[in-house]
């Protein structure tokens, strides 16, 4: 069932392929406010993250869309719905990007938020509840180092003390005088007893973002339905200490040879992964990302006496990640036991796996099946849209297509690619907002 007729629907494409020049344009003016001599940088509330807020609220502005900062200088874009009190729905994406990262990592999303309210009102078509596009601040956070700063805040999910304690790690600045710099004076964010989004104000949070793995491109399909946000359990600095022995003068029985007992970690935990992977949960993934022994005392003519590794394992199953977390302690007590070596693993940080709204999840496949384009659905990585589940919101995550990963000038997003992206989205906004309440999304 459709609540649009088939003449809106249509209406609603076409107002769609038709402001696809002016998603080109707004992408074109926000790389050239924030090109770095590799691909674009972009740091959370810096001159260039305010560019991208301007350029995409001046757009919204010029389409008939009614705009605003909140206190912490996320923007929005608002339709306005025949149901002025309902609960609104709301989708969009962060503004910031890493450094010399790409464009559309996160801009794609809260442009396509702002090309689908202004699709809607070019084809003359009114909501059922107000309808909002974010551009969200600080997901990536590259100066503050906690990720989801601007969603956060939004939801009320960070307190003052929390939020007085952040320091640019690079010249140790407040946030708040670093937020000053733009006009955003950061204690208003504490003079309000307000959280600007709740479940009781929202009904579904919506988030349309390039994927960053290479499953779409492999499977030549255009968008992703992400069924969960993968949890991470995350150790960024274990240590495996012996003892630097000569090479060739100690026998095996008598090495400590911290190397050769990381390495048998690394592939007893492989194995656990790929029992993970084959029976629990196939999107389980595992990531040694740093492994180094001391360059001021390794030699070709040492047994190595230190090693450090990091290991970063995650999962849509938290049963997964648990079951992973006690094998690296059972694995370094067996092993360094039998070697002669002690592992010192620090304390493990990293999140819980966030499932995603299976009713918000099959409007979209629906919608993409109405529109006749091509979606499939697996397990995504952490994005906004996982701050707004974990408040209480309904969320989803659209992937579009993108060759060449994220977090790197290569990404490649075809545009036409975008163009279905954002079809299914303003489709599956307006079939939402037709929704009566919040149990219905639930
Ligand atoms: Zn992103």
């Amino acid at each position: 069932m459709t609540s649009m007729t088939l003449g809106q629907s249509q209406k609603l494409r076409d107002a769609v392929r038709g402001l696809m020049p002016l998603a080109e344009d707004i992408f074109n003016k926000v790389r050239a406010a924030s090109q770095d001599d590799v691909g674009v940088t972009r740091a959370a509330w810096s001159i260039q993250d305010q560019a991208a807020a301007d350029i995409l609220l001046a757009a919204a502005r010029n389409h008939g869309l009614t705009t605003r900062q909140d206190a912490i200088g996320n923007t929005y874009a608002t339709l306005n719905g025949m149901n002025e009190t309902a609960p609104g729905i709301l989708t969009g994406s962060h503004l910031d990007s890493v450094a010399k990262g790409g464009n559309f990592d996160g801009l794609a999303g809260a442009v396509a938020g702002v090309i689908a309210l202004a699709a809607m009102k070019k084809a003359g078509l009114q909501p059922g509840c107000k309808l909002s596009a974010m551009g969200t601040r600080c997901e990536e956070s590259v100066w503050f180092g906690i990720a989801y700063i601007g969603a956060r805040l939004a939801v009320g999910d960070m307190g003052r003390a929390a939020f007085d304690a952040l320091m640019r790690l690079d010249s140790g600045q407040t946030i708040s005088a670093h937020m000053s710099e733009l006009g955003i004076v950061a204690d208003d964010i504490w003079h309000h007893d307000h959280v600007e989004i709740t479940a009781a104000n929202t009904k579904a949070f919506l988030e349309l973002h390039i994927e960053q793995g290479p499953l779409l491109v492999e499977q030549n399909v255009p968008l992703g339905i992400a069924t969960a946000v993968r949890g991470n359990l995350r150790f960024g600095d274990g240590i495996c200490f012996g003892a630097y022995q000569h090479s060739a003068a100690t026998p095996r029985r008598l090495r400590q040879d911290t190397v050769l007992a990381v390495t048998e970690l690394l592939q007893r935990l492989e194995i656990l992964w790929h029992d993970i992977e084959d029976n629990v949960d196939p999107s389980a993934v595992f990531t040694v990302g740093k492994i180094f022994t001391d360059p001021s005392h390794h030699a070709l003519t040492k047994v190595p006496g230190e090693c450090h590794f990091s290991l970063n394992f995650g999962s849509t199953e938290q049963s997964s990640q648990d079951r992973f977390e006690a094998a690296i302690a059972d694995l370094t007590a067996e092993i360094g036991a039998r070697r002669r070596v002690r592992f010192v693993m620090g304390a493990p940080v990293g999140s819980s796996p966030t499932p995603l709204n299976p009713t918000l999840r099959s409007s979209l496949v629906q919608s993409a099946e109405r529109l006749d384009i091509p979606c499939t659905e697996f397990a995504t990585v952490g994005h906004d849209a996982s701050i707004f589940a974990r408040a209480g919101i309904p969320a989803a995550v659209l992937l579009v297509r993108n060759n060449d990963g994220s977090h790197n000038p290569d990404e490649k997003m075809a545009m036409a690619d975008f163009e279905q992206g954002v079809q299914v989205l303003a489709a599956t906004m307006i079939e939402l907002s037709n929704t009566k309440n919040n149990a219905e999304v639930i």
